[in-house]
């Protein structure tokens, strides 16, 4: 049986893919910043939570993590704890950039020191491209980094640390340079599930009016389930390196909102409403990128269409929902 250890395990990646792990036998070690008040409903609502060995540490203490390593001596290591919101970045920037570069840097410190054999995970972000001239789009692994975010410079630093451990210390560290991908569990600040979530309301009369921001930007969205599949595939190939995992096809965010709306059988232009507040301070206008790297060195397959998208996070939010609704009242 192999161990794995996932920091961010409370979040939308870390909750699937400890299912993905345990649905392959492994031992699930996942790291929570905090015991108590930890976000449980997404390890719940998956049905692992009796599953996993949820662990109480700090990331930013170096002899934390050591002594984790010594204990539990993983295999593979996925560091998928991060402040993860773009928008959130611009308010706590610096906030943003301790936790997400300290973090990386220590375990990477700890794995060197213990362990050089534990495979290591990086989440990174193809937010890290930044502002791309639509001719030079889709982005591969060797595009030029140029971050246009707090966020984004917090991910391209990791990236730069993944690789140069990689090559200075011989760590089998891959990053994964993800684009959107989207999921029932994502936090409610994430435009994707603001507008299922609001939608899914609305049609029970719980809700009157969503308030969107720029609704011109086209982003690559992909399904998380689907995505987390790439994580453990990077760490069981021969070799470590960085890889794309994107659907490589953009989308305007209102087609997203007329779909979700045309689906529920609502209509959006009653319901839908802009906030100029809600527009960022720099915007990537359009992203894409191309995931052939990883089809072929990674056998990685996603064959789902933006439409299968729709349906499938609508199809979740409703069984969401009404799980969610159950808990409440037992
Ligand atoms: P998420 O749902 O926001 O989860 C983030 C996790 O990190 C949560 O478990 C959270 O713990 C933990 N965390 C955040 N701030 C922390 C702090 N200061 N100290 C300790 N733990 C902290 O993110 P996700 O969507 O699963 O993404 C997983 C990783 O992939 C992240 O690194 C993200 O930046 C990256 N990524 C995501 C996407 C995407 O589209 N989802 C795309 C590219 C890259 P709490 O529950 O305690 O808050």
């Amino acid at each position: 049986m192999k161990t794995a250890i996932i920091t961010g395990i409370t979040g939308q990646d870390g909750a699937y893919l400890s299912k993905f792990l345990l649905e392959k036998n492994y031992r699930v070690i996942g790291i929570t910043r905090n015991l108590q008040s930890g976000n449980l409903n997404g390890l719940n609502f998956l049905e692992v939570m009796n599953d996993v060995e949820l662990v109480e540490a700090n990331v930013f203490d170096l002899s934390n993590i050591i002594r984790l390593l010594e204990k539990y001596k993983p295999d593979e290591f996925y560091n998928l704890a991060a402040q993860s919101s773009v928008g959130l970045s611009f308010e706590q920037p610096i906030g943003t950039l301790e936790f997400n570069i300290i973090s990386v840097a220590n375990i990477f410190e700890a794995v060197r020191i213990v362990n050089k054999d534990i495979r290591i995970y990086q989440s990174s972000s193809g937010e890290m491209f930044g502002n791309v001239s639509k001719e030079l789009l889709p982005i591969d692994e060797n595009f030029l980094i140029h971050p246009a975010s707090p966020y984004a410079i917090s991910k391209a630093t990791t990236h730069w640390i993944s690789v140069n451990y990689r090559e200075a210390y011989s760590l089998f560290i891959s990053s994964g340079i993800l684009f959107n991908h989207e999921s029932v569990l994502r936090r409610q600040n994430f435009v994707t599930k603001k507008i299922i979530a609001s939608a899914v309301k609305i049609k029970g009369n719980e809700l009157d009016i969503l308030k969107v921001g720029n609704t011109s930007i086209m982003r690559d969205w992909g399904y998380a389930p689907e995505y987390i599949k790439a994580m453990w595939k990077m760490l069981n190939v021969p070799k470590p390196s960085d890889y794309i995992i994107c659907t490589g096809q953009a989308n305007t965010l209102q087609d997203f909102i007329e779909k979700v709306f045309i689906k529920l059988k609502l209509d959006h232009v009653k319901h839908v409403k802009f906030d100029k507040t809600l527009f960022r301070p720099v915007e990537l206008e359009v992203i894409y990128g191309n995931p052939q790297k990883a089809k072929s060195e990674l056998g990685w397959d996603y064959s789902m269409t933006f439409d299968d998208l729709i349906n499938k996070l609508i199809e979740d939010e409703l069984k969401y929902q009404e799980w969610w609704n159950k808990k409440r009242f037992v």
